[in-house]
């Protein structure tokens, strides 16, 4: 069957880009997609496929089963945008001033869109059914992923497996590992209240400035004197904010950032570090602090058996030249969450435009859109791989 349906993928290129498109014109912010949402509905509406909205927030849900007994394998799509201008000269540029879908999630829609709209022709020698999971909100946190899995309906899948079109990995290429691909990502916001006060009497204020520059150095020895070597974490700072004159002391500083981590562990250790550090800098001071530390996506860990379905999927597809285990990315993403409640993978689809260097979160991001039938062979290549070893 698996000819047959990459034939008919193939069929419905011009759709798959089409649909990409238009979602590349009407871009929607996290937890803002009502439009986004209505048009998936629609599509499975004319399809007369059954599905549910409102999952979770702006969640569509699909189903299709098929005329064969077997296992329940969800395969998710995002479809949130960015707030970002698009800047690139191209016909289907973004139509909304701020907002643009600079990671790809549209072409996810797109792909699973079309991909399910193909499999409605395979239904009857289909084995099993497939969940189709348009997931809103994967950019902020809590993200759209958990609030899925809370409603329970995904409790009935027996595996998941998703896609991430990556346009800095070349056409033709798969990425993936077993175990920890995508890091685990928390945010931090520390407010230091210091005492503000003239320029010229420094000895009557409390300098928040001089304490958050105190701050920033001491929580840079945390990953270099405090991690094991051979464990992986990353500490950005990437907003300070204070003062308002040259000649007046600041009484408050903030210092927004992002923790990165591989493990629990790492994530604990650097939590406790930065506590110490962070109230034991502005107490030192006579300053007082507001912190708050905000655990965020765990990270995506990718169960072993599904990951090798992943790469077994990868070697019927004609197009992919090599699919390649690779070092875990310091990037998030909320699929960790389906993988925390049921096995699965999640994998890149090498989608590296030609002539384009733009990374994800640009405003010259754009995606190969060859690489979209590769991701919907790819997506239902690993559904029907584990369909085949859990039924005999
Ligand atoms: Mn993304």
């Amino acid at each position: 069957m698996l000819n047959e349906v990459h034939t008919a993928i193939d069929a419905h290129y011009d759709e798959m880009v089409g649909i990409r498109r238009y979602l590349h014109q009407h871009p929607e912010l996290s937890f803002h997609e009502e439009e986004t949402a209505k048009y998936i509905a629609s599509f499975y509406e004319k399809l007369e496929i059954p599905h549910e909205t409102n999952v979770g927030g702006n969640g569509v849900i699909a189903t299709l089963k098929g005329g064969k007994p077997g296992k329940t394998i969800a395969l998710r799509a995002d479809f949130d945008a960015l707030p970002i201008q698009d800047q690139k000269d191209v016909p289907y540029k973004s139509t909304v001033p701020g907002v643009m879908h600079a990671c790809g999630h549209d072409g996810h829609t797109a792909t699973l869109l079309v991909l399910a709209k193909v499999m409605q022709t395979f239904q009857e020698n289909l084995k099993g059914s497939i969940v189709f999971v348009h997931q809103h909100a994967e950019e902020i946190t809590p993200g759209g992923a958990n609030s899925i899995v809370q409603t329970g309906k995904l409790d009935h899948i027996d595996a998941v497996f998703g896609n991430h079109l990556w346009a800095t990995t070349d056409f033709g290429k798969i990425e993936t590992k077993p175990g920890v691909f995508m890091a685990g990502t928390d945010r931090f916001d520390i407010t230091i209240k210091g005492q503000g006060g003239h320029g010229a009497y420094p000895h009557e204020t409390k300098d928040a400035i001089v304490i958050a520059a105190e701050l920033i150095s001491k929580l840079q020895t945390i990953i270099s004197r405090n991690i094991d070597p051979l464990q992986t974490a990353v500490i950005t700072i990437g907003q300070v904010n204070a003062g308002s004159s040259f000649n007046v002391i600041a009484g408050e500083a903030s210092i927004i950032g992002t923790v990165r981590y591989l493990n629990k562990d790492t994530q604990q250790a650097v939590k406790e570090k930065m506590e110490q550090i962070v109230y034991g800098v502005c107490h030192t001071n006579g300053a007082e602090v507001d912190y708050v530390y905000s655990e965020g996506y765990p990270p995506v860990d990718n169960h072993e058996a599904e990951t090798e379905l992943v790469f077994s999927a990868s070697e019927q597809i004609d197009e992919i030249d090599q699919a390649v285990e690779v070092a875990p990315q310091m990037g998030g993403e909320d699929f960790a969450y389906y993988l925390e409640h049921k096995p699965g993978a999640f994998f890149f689809t090498g989608a590296k435009k030609a002539g384009s260097e733009a990374p994800h979160h640009h405003p010259l991001f754009d995606i190969d859109e060859r690489a979209m039938p590769i991701a919907a062979k790819m997506l239902i290549g690993a559904a029907c791989a584990y369909q085949k070893r859990h039924t005999s």
